[in-house]
């Protein structure tokens, strides 16, 4: 087939299957560079629109394209979406019936299928390859391709072994995608795929409509019933370390009478798809899960994600809130910190064995920290993590709304310094905290620090605000962390300066943090979007009751972007009906008489 003719193909079948008007940043690039043949590894934060890149190209090449793709649920999902927009496309996995994957086998040999997933354990399964090698295939692409790298923190041992497609099928391109690679799992995808000179496209990873907040990890019940009453009908995921947690949390949030429930990997198969079906639908709207959730979870409308506490490293961060606001409206992130998740986190890296992966983990947890403490705009340390430069402050953040004032801290700080120049460098920071604020704990006791001369310097404030301090000092590298050495706290040069008076300190004083934490909450009001729009409260509940009547999520059937413009533009026949934004040829066909109807009913009366 003709190149130039295809890439004039694209707008149209773009429109056509997927019923959009326009390409996104970079989509067009990435498919016309996959039409020439070429290999190209793809970086697109989640929600970016990834899968048109693969998805597209194998519509306009001949043969099969072949997805690699780390989850059943996540292909099922793709699947399900693919067919509901006229797509030939299939799965095979363990969990297809014998029949049903006989069945496939023969279309695939018959060539009515145009896009094939399979998880990378099966294509390596036996005799599965030699059935491939039978068919037409074009295009590969791998999903999810941070899984080849074992720099990254969801390495999967089978994606190794995926270099061997490329021999095996000289004649098909190859595609990589993800949405979180730093810098050496960059590098890393295009060698371990056996990639020949891959084309990098990486689109920009901020995602300007989710708000940044931290709140400290204090009464945070309190503080979660709080943000509950601005999300009164609005979906959200509340992220818990423990499976305990999440099932205390969400009979927490039932008893005030909303619609919650738990996730987490302990609980029987058949009771996870029913909870994660519930919220698709907008059964369920608050889930309190364990990161086990949310893996192909592409759902549009989730308007927060609290972190019940903090994960291990940004790129699961990102991650995780990531799957807030994907129809691009405003939601909200939360960050619940307290040092001690970071000891928790630490006390993980403890038991990894390879030094020098262990060091890499402690490093990541770092970055975390820092993002937690941050001072200067969240975004900036966030994207810069990306190896992306922020210009300006970002505007969306909770340090941006509300920077905070510096105060002279040469004075906390030097108690802090000489405590532990004091003790010959032995405290960890809780003992450090006893020391200044001269109480007698059983640490204390042993190593009798009442008789030194800082003990109890530093009475007049709270354990709280020492610890606010010395994290802040920390941040500044006035002291540090030795993780080899039971995190007990060191000095360095800097901190010898400080101690003789030759530098200056700032400090953020508590009452600042506080009052800043105040005027946060406060200006939390919520303004829940469209509520005044009534046509698209009238076309929602159409779109429930089909989605019901199918059994299917409701943005199967479509997103709320598209419901929105729908109510915009309110079409009236099938002609202004395929110009609404997510609206193709299939949908229309299969959809478009009851929207029209129910649009003329609602203009009608009113
Ligand atoms: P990713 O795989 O990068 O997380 P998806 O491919 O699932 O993202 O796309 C996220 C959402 O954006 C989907 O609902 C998708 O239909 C939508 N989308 C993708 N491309 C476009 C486009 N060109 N115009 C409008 N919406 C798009
Ligand atoms: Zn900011």
């Amino acid at each position: 087939m003709d190149i130039k003719e295809d890439k004039g193909r694209i707008h149209q079948v773009l429109k056509h299957y997927f019923g959009y008007n326009s390409f996104r940043a970079q989509q067009e690039q990435i498919i016309n560079t996959i039409l020439e043949g070429q290999d190209t590894v793809v970086l697109m934060p989640t929600g970016g629109g990834k899968s048109i890149c693969y998805q597209l190209p194998s519509l306009v090449l001949e043969g099969l394209t072949l997805v690699i793709s780390p989850l059943i649920a996540l292909m099922k999902d793709q699947v399900e979406r693919l067919n509901e927009n006229g797509i030939k496309a299939a799965f095979i996995n363990s969990s297809l019936p014998e029949l049903r994957r006989k069945e496939i086998e023969h279309e695939l040999e018959e060539g009515l299928i145009k896009l094939l997933y399979v998880s990378p354990e099966k294509v390596f399964a036996s005799d599965f390859l030699s059935f491939l090698s039978l068919l037409n295939i074009r295009l590969i692409a791998v999903d999810e391709a941070h899984c080849v790298s074992s720099w990254g923190h969801h390495f999967r041992p089978e994606y190794k072994k995926l270099h061997f497609l490329k021999k095996k099928f000289p004649q098909a391109s190859m595609v990589a995608l993800t949405a979180t690679a730093d810098k050496a799992v960059r590098s890393d995808i295009g060698r371990m795929l056996g990639m020949q000179s891959p084309r990098m496209f990486t689109a920009s990873f901020d995602r300007p409509n989710l708000s940044l907040s931290v709140l400290p990890g204090q009464k945070k019940w309190e503080q979660i019933k709080g943000l509950l009453q601005k999300y009164t009908h609005q979906s959200g995921i509340i992220y818990c370390s423990s499976r305990k947690a999440t099932e205390q949390l969400a009979q927490k949030i039932k008893s005030l009478g909303r619609r919650a429930a738990c996730y987490h990997a302990g609980l029987p198969n058949p009771i996870k798809d029913q909870c994660q079906n519930a919220f698709l639908q907008g059964d369920i709207d608050i889930i309190c899960a364990t990161v086990a959730f949310g893996m192909g979870i592409d759902k549009p409308d989730i308007r927060f994600v609290i972190h019940y506490n903090m994960p291990g490293n940004l790129e699961s961060y990102y991650q995780e809130i990531g799957r807030a606001g994907r129809d691009g409206k405003p939601a909200d992130t939360i960050l619940f910190y307290s040092y001690r998740d970071v000891q928790t986190q630490l006390s993980f890296t403890a038991d990894i064995t390879d030094p020098q992966y262990r060091d890499i983990q402690i490093a990541k947890l770092n970055r975390m920290q820092a993002y937690a403490e941050a001072l200067i705009c969240r975004r900036k340390i966030m994207l810069s993590y990306f190896a992306e430069t922020l210009e300006n402050d970002c505007g969306n953040c909770d340090v941006c709304k509300n920077p905070p004032k510096f105060i002279d801290g040469i004075i906390p700080a030097q108690k802090v310094l000489s405590a532990i120049a004091r003790t010959q460098q032995q405290l960890s920071l809780p003992v450090l905290v006893d020391v200044l604020r001269g109480f007698v704990s059983n640490a204390v006791k042993e190593h009798n620090y009442q008789s030194i001369k800082t003990f109890g310097a530093g009475k007049s404030k709270s354990p709280f605000v020492w610890q606010l301090y010395i994290q802040q000092l920390l941040q500044q590298g006035a002291l540090e962390i030795d993780y080899k050495d039971a995190n007990k706290l060191k000095l360095n040069t800097f901190s010898l300066k400080i101690l003789k008076g030759d530098a200056t300190v700032k400090l953020v004083p508590y009452e600042i943090i506080k009052e800043r934490q105040e005027a946060q909450k406060n200006k939390q009001q919520f303004q829940s979007i469209d509520s005044d729009n009534q046509l698209y409260e009238c076309l929602r509940s159409l779109r429930k009751t089909m989605a019901d009547a199918i059994g299917k999520p409701a943005f199967v059937i479509f997103n709320n972007a598209s419901l929105m413009d729908m109510s915009a533009k309110a079409p009236t026949n099938l002609n202004d009906f395929m110009l609404v934004n997510g609206v193709g040829k299939h949908k229309a066909k299969r959809y478009g008489k009851q929207f029209i109807a129910a649009i003329i009913d609602f203009k009608r009366g009113a």
